[in-house]
């Protein structure tokens, strides 16, 4: 079959659009279609990157980003701990910055960017793919020989052509957020709340962005769903009642500028992760913390490798299964460990509670340092785990 394109990407998020550069960069035609104007700008998200990752693809030009030199963290029972670190340990960013600079990373024109275009019917075969979309109210079909599908929390493909079976709601989490003005600039510090007070057995996060910030919450559908009180009303809380941050918002003088919110996957490695030349990349292959709900890192990772798998199988004109699982191979070995582990503590969470895990791991000063590092993607979970557990953890988790 002769086709139109050698790839689509489905999504502009940090996964579609990284995909996007390495077909660029290797000058595989592709198309991208995606459904917003301006990439990033509509996303609920805290905005918080991880400093290696700025360095490994390149992003140190992200306007308005705001460096982040301090974690703050607070446990049930325990006072809220502050850790300062020498250099930056990341950048809080807006979306829209974000998605501005993942796409001024993409040069040459082996491919072409669709947005506002909705994709809707997926098909494959092993002749191809056919993908319809819709643009203006026109719709139209575009043909491919692998599509990769980043398209988010709520995959396109699994609505129409599954590779496998959708998370359940004890693998994907809710979340509310705030996005605040404030007349004054407040000081970047990412706060950390565990514990009942603060979220449905989930966590709550505040990251400022000198005269902005972003405070939200969330936890786990099904426990969302048995909670008694109102997702929201854990944000309002943290807002109104909950010092330091009542006082330094009010300080500050806040205005809520939207409210927002969204689904964010915390299942662990879900597999199978590509098939019928489909890989799914970032949210949409569930490639997100199941500890902190972050997932620009690994989006960005699983685009990448999306893109050098189909790449390979381009060149060899190879787009069976066999050849598609070497992009779960290669992302499982790239950060694979991080989602097992995460999933590992947050299952600990959930049944044990929060005030067992502050005090499990939040003993010293160093193991406080050593969690801050995890939270803030400086560390890996297991190194982290392995670092702040007790001895008689320790030795399970090796084992493991
Ligand atoms: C409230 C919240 C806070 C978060 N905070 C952080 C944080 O601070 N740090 C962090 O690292 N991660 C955070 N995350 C997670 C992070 O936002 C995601 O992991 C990341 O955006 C995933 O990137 P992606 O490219 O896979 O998907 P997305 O960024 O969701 O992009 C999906 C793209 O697909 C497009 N699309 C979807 N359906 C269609 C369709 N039918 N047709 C056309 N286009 C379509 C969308 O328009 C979008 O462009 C947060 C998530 C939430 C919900």
């Amino acid at each position: 079959m002769t086709v139109d394109t050698n790839v689509v990407i489905i999504g502009a998020g940090p996964a579609g659009l990284t995909a996007a550069r390495r077909l660029s960069e290797l000058d595989i035609e592709y198309t991208l279609i995606s459904r917003e104007d301006r990439p990033g700008a509509y996303k609920a998200c805290g905005g918080y990157v991880p400093g290696r990752v700025l360095d490994e693809f390149g992003l140190n030009q992200i306007p308005d980003a705001h460096d982040v030199r301090s974690i703050r963290m607070k446990f049930p029972g325990l006072e809220m701990k502050r850790v300062d670190f020498d250099q930056p340990v990341g950048v809080n960013v807006n979306r829209e910055n974000l998605g501005k600079a993942l796409l001024g990373k993409i040069e040459g024109d082996p491919g072409e960017i669709w947005l506002e275009t909705e994709c809707g019917l997926i098909e494959s075969s092993s002749d191809g793919c056919i993908v319809r979309y819709t643009k203006e109210n026109e719709s139209g079909l575009i043909s491919s020989n692998l599509i990769i599908d980043a398209s988010g929390a709520n995959p396109v493909s699994l609505r129409f052509n599954p590779v496998r079976n959708r998370p359940t709601n004890s693998q994907i989490g809710y979340a509310v957020q705030y996005q605040m003005k404030t007349k004054r600039s407040l000081d970047i510090v990412n706060d950390f709340f565990y514990g009942s007070e603060f979220s449905p057995r989930g966590y709550a996060w505040n990251f400022p962005r000198g005269h902005e910030t972003v405070l939200g919450t969330g936890g786990i559908i099904d426990t969302i769903r048995t909670s008694e009180k109102r997702t929201t009303t854990y944000l309002d809380n943290l807002v109104e009642n909950t010092d330091p941050t009542t006082n330094e918002l009010q300080n500050a003088g806040y205005e809520i500028v939207q409210r927002e919110a969204a689904l964010m996957p915390l299942a662990g490695i879900v597999s199978p992760s590509y098939g019928k030349r489909i890989m799914l990349a970032g949210d949409a292959a569930c490639q997100c913390s199941p500890i902190t709900g972050e997932g620009i890192h690994y989006s960005m990772s699983g685009g990448q490798k999306a893109a050098e798998v189909a790449i390979e199988c381009v060149r060899k004109k190879d787009f069976t299964d066999k050849a598609l699982s070497r992009y779960e191979n290669s992302w499982t070995k790239a950060f694979g460990s991080d989602l097992k582990w995460g999933l590992w503590l947050q299952k600990r969470f959930l049944e044990s509670g929060s005030s067992s895990m502050g005090s499990t791991f939040l003993r010293s000063d160093k193991s406080t340092r050593v969690i801050a590092e995890m939270l803030a993607g400086a560390r890996t979970v297991r190194s982290a785990i392995l670092a702040a557990a007790p001895g008689y953890l320790v030795s399970k988790i090796r084992r493991a």
